[in-house]
């Protein structure tokens, strides 16, 4: 598997999307999804120009990331954060955690970073395709959250997080991704001390030209860079 092939591949297509929209393809990030990728591959990944690097489960990440011999630039957290788990994840020095849900998880990650004097950066992860995902704070509620998140000093509200729905309708797709974008700057409109509306992630391998057509600035791909996950 060619991953600087596959990489630059993805990078032209972001360019080419940018350019088609009138947007500056420097704004818009790739997060390399690597859950289920060997330490062996992550490394050949980063030593091809691969910077950020995304893992889905704490107890992967805690497994593989300590015997990485490639420096990366960032590292985030994707999947679903189980609050239990919050004491492992945060050795680990996420850069960004994308997946907020549950204001009570949030409350036990604000109590954790308070003991360590440490402040997070997240993202909310919003269910923009309905009854398709599990996880998610619905677009409705997604204000009143932030507002009830203004009180947890350790936590920096960083943007919003979306998974499109899984289907081959564009158009179906396309409507996740633009309530996303229109619920992140109806929120950039409010005033809130800590929370400031910077990233919008959205797009994977197969959606991700779509989520830069409607305005996503971190892309999180997977299999397009490394091929088929077992
Ligand atoms: C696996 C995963 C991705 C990447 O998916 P691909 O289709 O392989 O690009 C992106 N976001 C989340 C939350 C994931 O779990």
């Amino acid at each position: 598997m060619n991953f600087k092939k596959n990489y630059d591949a993805i990078k032209n297509r972001i360019k080419y999307t940018c350019e088609s929209i009138g947007r500056d393809p420097t704004e818009v990030q790739i997060l390399a999804v690597t859950k289920t990728v060997s330490v062996e591959n992550i490394d050949l990944a980063l030593k091809s120009g691969i910077s950020l690097i995304g893992e889905n489960k704490v107890q992967e990440a805690e497994a593989k990331l300590p015997l990485l011999q490639e420096k990366y630039r960032e590292f985030h957290f994707i999947g679903h954060l189980q609050s239990n788990k919050i004491n492992k994840l945060l050795p680990l020095k996420p850069d960004l955690i994308h997946s907020i849900d549950s204001l009570s998880t949030l409350k036990k990650l604000n109590h954790r970073l308070q003991e360590l004097s440490r402040i997070q950066d997240v993202l909310l992860q919003v269910n923009t395709s309905g009854e398709y995902s599990k996880f998610g704070i619905t677009p409705e509620e997604t204000e009143s959250f932030l507002k009830q998140s203004q009180e947890f000093e350790h936590i920096r509200i960083k943007g919003l997080m979306t998974i499109g729905m899984f289907t081959t309708d564009v158009a179906v797709i396309r409507k996740c991704f633009r309530t996303l974008y229109e619920l992140f700057h109806e929120i950039k409109t409010i005033d809130l001390a800590n929370s400031e509306m910077k990233y919008l992630s959205m797009g994977m391998s197969n959606d991700y030209e779509i989520a830069i057509e409607e305005g996503a600035n971190i892309l999180r791909i997977g299999t397009a860079i490394f091929g088929t996950r077992n």
